[in-house]
């Protein structure tokens, strides 16, 4: 079931604007969703989820909630429940009177409001703080009232704003599985903004890839990971290599591509793909699946590494390869390779044929 719709929505901020802040954006929002905007500083998210709340209203297109149009729709008629980046607490009450500030608006009655306070607290497990001071608490402590106060109101959808990026990295991560277990028990449509791809991997059913206001790509962390629609969503999640390598043969929804040295491999590749013998095709190649052999295997592109990281659970390989004249830099991630390779060392890198994706410029 639908929950929200944006069909072609554009934001230009002012008329004079060559480029739209959001540009042409169409997506649609299951019920209990939990769906994510993902992209770099700029990129319209923030003004995107801002048009959901009604706090900005469209240049051009439509917003639907359950198929109804709110598009003009002042935000305290929309029954949305917002989390900010900065929490957006009134530090001079308690977290009780914080939470409490959407149903007092409402004005729901005071014994009922005390036991829905009480049930939102438990639920971001901040049981027995109703008394307590905002200046009082930890960040994630404070941003947990954040969501309860967003929650208490039972709106129908859930807006986040970037809510971690004020916490360390750790409690980022423990606070971002505690957002999903609420959001998963309450059932809420919900739209997190985040800048983070590995946060959006972790967190979401679906994701909108954004670059200068426009959809680069919406699928599961799956789907954007190995089937990366350009090379912009190869490069912004993950760490993908991007080759430029020459067609030797093209079927419907795969195409073979020849590597320098001689050697042949199957890369999938999405339908309508249009490339045929001759052509170049753009493969993405992730890190993890690129294998570390010896200088002189047939089957690999032949290399030098250039540097080694050693990140804990794996190494880090830069590695310098000459693809038709021109020097790449290839990323690989390895388990077992560090112990035999040196800086300087020349090495055979092998492709993974089930895990290279043809992606569009
Ligand atoms: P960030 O991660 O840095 O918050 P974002 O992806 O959320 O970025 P937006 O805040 O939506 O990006 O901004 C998109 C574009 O619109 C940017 O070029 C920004 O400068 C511009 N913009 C945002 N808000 C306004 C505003 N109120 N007036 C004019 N321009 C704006």
């Amino acid at each position: 079931m639908i929950d929200v719709e944006l069909e072609s929505v554009s934001k230009r901020f002012a008329r004079s604007d060559a480029a739209a802040a959001v540009d042409d954006v169409t997506l649609t929002i299951g019920a209990g969703e939990f769906f994510t905007l993902l992209g770099p500083s700029g990129c319209g998210k923030t003004t995107t989820l801002r048009m959901v709340a009604g706090f900005y209203f469209p240049s051009e297109g439509h917003i639907r909630f359950g198929g109804q149009d709110v598009t003009r729709l002042a935000p305290n008629k929309r029954d949305t429940g917002m989390v900010f980046q900065n929490y957006a607490l009134f530090p001079h009450l308690t977290v009780a009177q914080n939470v409490a500030y959407g149903l007092k608006v409402r004005r729901v009655g005071r014994a009922e409001a005390a036991r829905r306070v009480a049930e939102a607290l438990a639920e971001v497990h901040l049981d027995g703080y109703g008394a307590r001071r905002i200046d009082e608490l930890s960040g994630g402590q404070q941003q947990r009232v954040a969501l309860a106060r967003a929650l208490v109101i039972r709106p129908r959808m859930l807006l986040l704003d970037e809510p971690l990026s004020n916490l360390d990295a750790k409690l980022r991560e423990e606070t971002r599985t505690e957002i999903r277990r609420i959001q998963r028990e309450s059932g809420t449509t919900s739209i997190y903004v985040t800048h983070d791809q590995a946060e959006a991997m972790a967190m979401s059913d679906r994701i909108a890839v954004m670059r200068s206001g426009r959809v680069q790509q919406v699928g599961s962390p799956r789907e954007v990971y190995h089937q990366p629609a350009n090379e912009f969503v190869a490069r912004f999640i993950g760490r993908s290599n991007v080759l430029s390598l020459p067609v030797a043969a093209a079927e419907a929804t795969r195409v073979e591509v020849v590597l320098p040295g001689g050697a042949r491999v199957w890369s999938g590749a999405p339908d309508g793909h249009g490339l045929g013998t001759g052509d170049t095709a753009l493969v993405s190649a992730r890190p993890e699946y690129i294998a570390v052999t010896g200088p002189t295997d047939p089957g690999a592109i032949g290399g030098r590494v250039t540097a080694i990281e050693f990140t804990g659970m794996t190494t880090h390989l830069t590695v310098q390869v000459d693809i038709g004249g021109t020097d790449t830099e290839v990323t690989v991630a390895t388990v077992d390779a560090p112990e035999r390779v040196g800086i300087g060392d020349r090495i055979g890198l092998r492709l993974s044929a089930d895990r290279l994706w043809v992606v569009r410029p």
